[in-house]
This record gives C-alpha cells, structure tokens and sequence, in this order.
C-alpha cells in the first residue's frame, strides 16, 4: 500500500477544511398549509405532496 512520503502542511489541511463547512438546508414552504420542509419531499406538517395526501398525518394523543 501506498505511503505518504511527507506529512500534510497545516495551511493543505486547512484548505481541505475550508470545503467541509455544513450549510443550511433548502427549505421550502408547503403549498398546502405553508410549513417549511425539504423540496421535492413529502410536506412534515401534512403530509401532502403535490396536493396529495401521501400519508396519513399521526394521530395527536391527548390525556383524556
Ligand atoms: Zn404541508
């Protein structure tokens, strides 16, 4: 296996860093009921994708 002959500068390893930065995600609002959620993806609030449910919502339990 391949070794490397000489240890990476601080200033290489920074500028492999300089590219691993998290960005935020692309959020879109829901045509439907207007909560934000990934595009292309099914809407988290509820649950309809190109005006279709797709899922059903889940059930909201209340202490009765
Ligand atoms: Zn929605």
């Amino acid at each position: 296996m391949a070794v490397p002959k000489r240890r990476k500068s601080k200033s290489k390893s920074s500028m492999r860093w300089a590219h691993e930065a998290i960005d935020v995600p692309n959020l879109r609002p829901c045509p439907n009921c207007g909560a934000y959620g990934l595009p292309h993806r099914v809407c988290p609030s509820c649950m309809q994708y190109k005006g279709k449910q797709v899922r059903l919502k889940k059930a909201v339990v209340t202490e009765a």
